[in-house]
This record gives structure tokens, sequence and C-alpha cells, in this order.
């Protein structure tokens, strides 16, 4: 007797691909793009000889899920991952919580680790908490807000290094450590956090 047991679905699309394709989507299933003529003993054998590499990828997501999961966007406001149950506008909110909390505390990082920026501004960016462009221009994802405090300061000092190294050499992580002795740690906690630049929060 053999007994399968299929814990996800598996959604195949026949097209003009020209290869076969594969990815784990949010929900853990496991969509396949394969070249209309493709057999499916073909893509079985694709399947089977990919398993590793989906059960790493669903255990990513299962992770990402779990963390979320703590999170309720529709009815909370979170201001330094602290949840607010407000029924006001909630944009409004996070944009005055970034006036009231990210300014004063990039001004203050600034000053403390006497690292200057020429100006700031709120970026809505799927892909990245900040950056610091030509002539030290900051720019904080709007987003920022709802991280732990420290992450929200990681990612400022992060960004104020930038003015003195335009690079991720070991010089720059130096001068981060400098400031940040577990900047390592927060890296790693702020990948946690990487879904909240995709999710709507709104
Ligand atoms: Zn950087």
């Amino acid at each position: 007797m053999i007994i399968v047991i299929i814990y996800y679905m598996i959604k195949i699309i026949k097209g003009r691909y020209k290869n076969l394709s594969m990815r784990v989507t949010d929900n853990g299933d496991l969509l396949i793009k394969a070249p209309k003529h493709l057999s499916d003993t073909k893509i079985q054998e694709f399947i089977t000889s990919k398993q590793s590499w989906i059960n790493k990828q669903k255990q990513k997501i299962e992770t990402i899920n779990k963390f979320k999961s703590k999170y309720d966007f529709k009815n909370n406001v979170y201001l330094f991952n602290q949840a607010y149950n407000l029924q006001q506008d909630k944009k409004e909110f996070y944009i005055k919580a970034f006036q009231s909390k990210i300014i004063p505390l990039v001004e203050q990082l600034s000053k403390e680790c006497n690292l200057s920026y020429t100006k700031l501004s709120i970026t809505n960016s799927k892909r990245i908490w900040g950056s610091l462009e030509q002539k030290k221009k900051m720019k904080l994802n709007w987003k920022i807000v709802i991280l732990p405090i420290e992450l929200a300061t990681y990612i400022i000092i992060h960004e104020l290094c930038h003015g003195r190294h335009f690079d991720h050499s070991k010089r720059f992580w130096a001068l981060v450590e400098g400031y940040l002795p577990n900047y390592k740690q927060l890296k790693l906690k702020l990948k946690d956090f990487s879904f909240l630049l995709t999710t709507n929060v709104l």
C-alpha cells in the first residue's frame, strides 16, 4: 500500500514558458510554471528533485507567517512595536508618529554620533527601510515607526554612517559597530520584520 500525503497544494500552469519554474506562495502552496508540452512525469521528477529546496522555502514562509500572525494591522496601529487600538485614520497616525518620533530621533542620533545629513524625507518603498543618497540626503521608510525602537535606531545609524562610507565595506561596519556593538543581532532581527515592507498596514 502506498500512502501519499499531500500537505500542500501544487498548482501547475502550462503555457508559453521557456523553462520550468517554481515558487512557494505566501500561503505555502507550490506554484509551477511549465512549458506547454512538458509531460507530467517530467514535472513530477522536477518536484521530487527540488524537495529539499521546497521544504526550506516552506519553513521560511511558515516562520514569517507565525511572526506576522502576532500583529493585527486591521484593528491596531503600532508605534515602536506597541499596539494601540485606534479607530482614527491610520495613515494620519503613522505620518504624525513619523514626524513626532522619528524626525527628532534622527536629529538626536545625528548629534550624538556626530554624523550629519542634509535632508530627511519619507519613502514608501516596498524594498528598503532607508537610504542615504548624494549630498547626504536621507530617506526613511515611514513603516520604521512600527519597528521596535532599537531597530529604528539601527536603521537610522546605518544610514547616517553611509555619510562617511558610501558602501558596505569593513570600514563602514566598523563605524556602525562603534555606535552599536550589537549591530549584527539587530541586523538579523530586522530580517524578521522585512515582511512589513510588503504588508498593507493601513
Ligand atoms: Zn547600507
